[in-house]
């Protein structure tokens, strides 16, 4: 059994090696974990808390995969509700489709029962406030929200580099594979704008045949990239856990134009292997593991993998000076 989770994966993490270990299965382990970490008011890019879009609302994305069925669930875009993660299963669990949005997966939370709940913490709201006052000129101001938001975008960056959406990765004692995501997305972002982490594929896939992978960061860069599905897939064609996000990390070269930023890739094979690669990442970028035997989860620092010559993680974050002291 294993548990890799992103650095946000903290409050989870013992959560779900200690279901695991009591032979629970992975899907259950996962959503559990991840719904800790929706729930910690520490960290501020998953569930409650989570940095807003452009208008100031929080939009959340997550999905569950489970890796024995190939059946997935996820939403997007959804506002209003405390545990994305949890609704994602329902999806799952109880539609016959894979992914809903907007207004659609509000809905469906509100019939399946989930807890709803207001997701714009004092400092998220403190900081859009912040960034209203001193970017939107007066004219935008008299009309909001009705003003053009496309030249405002420009904002919608990460507000606190190196840290993500969360995403969980296990394989349980049945060997079965079940990957997990739960994000508030990029602060600032444009109303609607979905990132990897509802998109199985690029922010996750699981195929407990091969193994799993998910990823944080940039998600308009592993969409592009299709990196999850990219990784099991080259799992699938021969390559060890090594080589597979190797060569995802590959395939990112090639995009041009866009945005191009960090990812992290997180990747675990069916043999109880793993690797882990920050993409254009930061020193410090780390992630934890657990394996059957282990006390306790531990940190791991993530491999280093530059990809653009200007370090564009490394440029000032506009938005810092509106997050700060919040
Ligand atoms: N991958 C997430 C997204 O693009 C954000 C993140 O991990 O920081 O929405």
């Amino acid at each position: 059994m294993i548990v890799i989770t992103n650095n946000e994966g903290k409050a989870g993490i013992p959560v779900t090696a200690r279901l695991l270990e009591a032979g629970k299965p992975g899907l259950e382990a996962v959503e559990a974990g991840v719904r800790m970490v929706e729930s910690d008011p520490e960290v501020r890019t998953v569930g409650h808390g989570g940095w807003p879009n452009l208008l100031g609302e929080v939009e959340l994305d997550a999905s569950i995969m489970c890796g024995s069925t190939l059946r997935t669930g996820a939403v997007g875009a959804l506002k209003g509700y405390l545990h994305p993660i949890s609704i994602a299963r329902e999806v799952m669990e109880r539609l016959p489709h894979e992914i809903i949005v907007g207004e659609g997966a509000a809905r469906f939370a509100h019939e399946v029962g989930a807890e709803a709940g207001d997701l714009l913490a004092d400092h998220s709201r403190q900081a859009w406030n912040n960034w209203y006052a001193s970017e939107v000129n007066q004219a935008d101001q008299d009309i909001w929200p009705n003003a053009a938001l496309i030249d405002y975008c420009h904002n919608a960056v990460d507000p606190e580099i190196g840290k993500d959406t969360t995403v969980f990765l296990a394989q349980d004692e049945h060997m079965d594979i079940t990957a997990g995501t739960s994000t508030s997305g990029w602060g600032w972002k444009y109303p609607g704008r979905l990132g990897d982490s509802p998109i199985i594929g690029a922010g996750s896939y699981a195929d407990s045949r091969y193994g799993a992978c998910a990823c944080t960061g940039a998600g308009e860069m592993t969409i592009r990239a299709g990196t999850a599905r990219a990784v099991v897939l080259y799992m699938k064609m021969g390559m060890s856990v090594q080589d597979a996000v190797e060569e995802a990390v590959n395939d990112m070269r090639a995009l041009k134009g866009g945005l191009i930023s960090r990812v992290t890739i997180h990747a675990i094979d069916n043999a109880g292997n793993h690797r882990v690669v920050a993409v254009n990442g930061i020193p410090g970028n780390f992630y934890w593991y657990w394996k059957s035997g282990m006390e306790q989860p531990e940190a791991r620092f993530a491999e280093l993998i530059q990809i653009t010559e200007d370090q564009p993680q490394n440029k000032p974050i506009a938005m810092s000076v509106y997050t700060q002291g919040t």
